[in-house]
């Protein structure tokens, strides 16, 4: 059974960033629970990935399941359309005490993509509401956004997304990525290039989009909590909007509970997805101010012009409320705190291997940087049979594993680099 179910997804089944002529291996999964993917007739796995960035309450959590359930025989869907219910208006109070003051106005959507959609058509509204001819975005080089054309657009213009779909993606400005670590000495001359770019063209600038202190899929880069604070000094001195694309940081990974909060500021609009339901449905969010919703609404066009099918949908509003419940219980903030001091003691020991360019943790994040390519199948073919699930990418192995994990499976994740590390033929050398 198990090669006809892996025959059949590869002949017929699309997969992540895969071709259907030579696809990369496909693990089979039978079920999951707490931080472990069980594979199919096969061993069972400690997870370092979170299902991308998502569960981090693990698997199979009881607390979940039962809102669920007890959801789905209410109502799983009805349209968001002239109709309200009690899980959207109870997530979105729950997720108030979270956000600061000034965002009030809440949008759901389905994806993370489909969020960056939301802000920037928000930012384009609010513009054109106030009269202005502001149809340009700023973005950050590396930065990464998602997979829609508008979210294409504003992320990394040297990757192949541009080059593939080219003139077809609206073209936008691009500032230079991060100069200055998290931990790096900050300098103010920074600033001087950035300062002189805005003068020139704000006239044309909706709003700068960037992914607050954690640039994820454009290389895992933490960057120095000022950038983002002189950005939004510049933001209001220009008078730009700032989008904060919290989808991969959100819901405390970075160690606080939204990344921007390193900086103590707030952005005009706020996306959020990924962990929003603790890994178990898809949904987004982009919200922004009083102020901002104020100005689209008394526009010329006055509604906001968007509204998927399945905005709100219920199932997934009510386990995004449990999992708030479920991050304050478990007390999230210990629980990131402690596996940053377990993937610190784990990792910084690979500082000097000479394969190794750099190793950095921020809250539940830890990132080994190398200096050539991984052969990704191989990497991973070894780490499952080491007993877990990492998925490298380029020249990058992180780890952002559920907020539940224990000491004990962290060192396993930590020893499981260890080891790939002693195989020769790991890297890709171009
Ligand atoms: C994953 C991600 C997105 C896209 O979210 P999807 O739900 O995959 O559409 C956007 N921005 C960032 C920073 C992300 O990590």
């Amino acid at each position: 059974m198990k090669s006809f179910y892996l025959n059949f997804d590869k002949k017929h089944i699309w997969h992540p960033y895969t071709s259907m002529i030579n696809p990369f291996p496909c693990y089979l999964v039978d079920y999951a629970y707490d931080v472990y993917i069980k594979l199919y007739k096969g061993n069972k796995l400690i997870d370092g990935m979170s299902s991308w960035w998502g569960a981090i309450h693990g698997y199979n959590n009881k607390f979940l399941n039962d809102v669920l359930k007890d959801q789905i025989d209410k109502i799983s869907h009805v349209m968001f359309g002239g109709i309200t219910h009690i899980p959207a208006i109870k997530f979105c109070e729950k997720l108030l005490e979270f956000l600061p003051y000034e965002l009030q106005c809440i949008f759901l959507s389905d994806t993370g993509s489909v969020s960056i959609e939301v802000a920037l058509k928000m930012s384009l509204q609010y513009w054109q509401a106030l009269g202005e001819k502001r149809y340009n975005f700023v973005s950050i080089r590396r930065s990464y956004h998602g997979d829609t054309f508008a979210a294409m657009s504003v992320s990394d213009p040297n990757n192949s997304m541009h080059k593939i779909y080219g003139n077809f993606l609206s073209s936008q400005l691009f500032i230079d990525e991060f100069k200055c670590g998290f931990y790096g000495k900050w300098k103010e001359k920074y600033f001087d290039k950035i300062d002189i770019f805005l003068s020139k063209y704000h006239s044309i600038i909706s709003a700068i989009i960037l992914e607050p202190i954690v640039q994820a899929i454009g290389g895992m880069n933490f960057y120095h909590p000022n950038y983002l604070y002189k950005l939004k000094l510049l933001c209001n001195k220009y008078q730009i909007l700032l989008i904060c694309d919290e989808i991969a940081t959100g819901f405390g990974r970075t160690g606080r509970f939204f990344a921007f909060e390193y900086s103590n500021i707030v952005p005009d609009i706020l996306c959020i997805g990924k962990a929003i339901t603790g890994g178990t449905m898809t949904l987004a969010a982009t919200i922004t101010s009083r102020r901002v919703a104020d100005v689209i609404g008394n526009g010329k066009v006055g509604c906001f012009m968007h509204g998927p099918t399945f905005m709100g949908n219920p199932l997934a509003c009510s386990v995004a409320y449990a999992s708030l419940k479920l991050l304050c219980i478990n007390d999230w903030k210990l629980q990131v705190f402690n596996i940053s001091i377990w993937m610190k003691i784990g990792l910084f020991s690979l500082i000097n291997h000479p394969d190794i360019l750099d190793v950095r943790v921020l809250g539940a994040i830890g990132v080994v940087e190398f200096k050539y390519k991984i052969n990704i199948p191989y990497a991973q073919k070894l780490f499952v049979q080491n007993g877990v699930w990492v998925r490298p990418f380029e020249k990058i192995i992180y780890l952002v594993p559920p907020y539940i994990i224990s000491e004990e499976c962290i060192i396993k994740l930590c020893h499981s680099i260890h080891f790939i590390l002693s195989k020769f033929d790991i890297f890709i050398y171009d």
